[in-house]
């Protein structure tokens, strides 16, 4: 699943280049080109990732990641660091903050690609395009396949979010709200029960091939993939 990608660059020229690799990769881009902006975004929507200039006019960069960093709301979102500077002592100030990962420019387009995936696998693995093996199923999000074997599951768009985010977050329980803010989006108004419906649906699809029991109740809580 493309990843929505939230660019705080003030540089023109940066921006465009960090927009068009990104697209290039399948990405969904939104740009903002200072931490006032960059703010309004994501009270719009949360992205799955920011790139973060660390110079930008108005707030810094590392105060804005600072203030991400103390909503509950933005807490985890996965952040990178873009930075003219390249001490160490920056870094560390950088990462201390909790930006997942620093990047110094001028950087290869290449090399920033492939950080964004390694953050993208490591706190967004549903935001990726890696295929998930998990209790007899296989769902690849590059060609929108869920497979048991050589059998092909038949789901639904939503259905298919629902299993892919529950296949890359397995044995844990997931609350509604979580689930539609991870799924869904947040922001966006929809009822819980319509979770509900959707595992409904979901376990429907896995019952003739015996797998429906992945997708487990927890009365109170939620939901939860397991292959145990
Ligand atoms: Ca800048």
């Amino acid at each position: 699943m493309p990843a929505s990608i939230l660019v705080v660059e003030d540089e023109p020229a940066i921006q465009s280049l960090i927009e068009v690799n990104l697209q290039r990769a399948g990405h969904g881009v939104i740009l903002a080109a200072d931490a006032e902006s960059a703010r309004r975004e994501v009270q719009k929507a949360l992205p799955d990732l920011v790139l973060l200039d660390w110079m930008l006019p108005g707030m810094s960069g590392i105060d804005f990641a600072r203030q991400l960093r103390a909503d509950p709301r933005t807490r985890r979102l996965p952040i990178i660091m873009l930075t003219a500077r390249a001490e160490e002592r920056d870094k560390i100030e950088g990462l201390d903050v909790g930006a997942d990962d620093y990047v110094t420019k001028p950087f290869s387009p290449r090399e920033l690609m492939a950080r964004i995936k390694a953050v993208l696998r490591r706190n967004a693995p549903q935001a990726t395009d890696d295929a998930v093996e998990l209790g007899g199923l296989r769902l690849d999000p590059a060609t929108h396949r869920v497979t048991a074997g050589a059998a092909d599951v038949a789901l639904g768009p939503t259905e298919f979010r629902l299993l892919h985010y529950l296949m890359t977050h397995p044995e844990r329980v997931h609350g509604r709200p979580q689930l539609l803010d991870q799924v869904w989006g947040d922001h966006v108004f929809v009822e819980e029960r319509t979770v509900d419906v959707h595992i409904r649906r979901l376990r429907a699809a896995l019952e003739p091939l015996g797998l429906e029991g992945l997708i487990q109740t927890v009365r109170g809580s939620g939901y939860r993939f397991s292959a145990q």
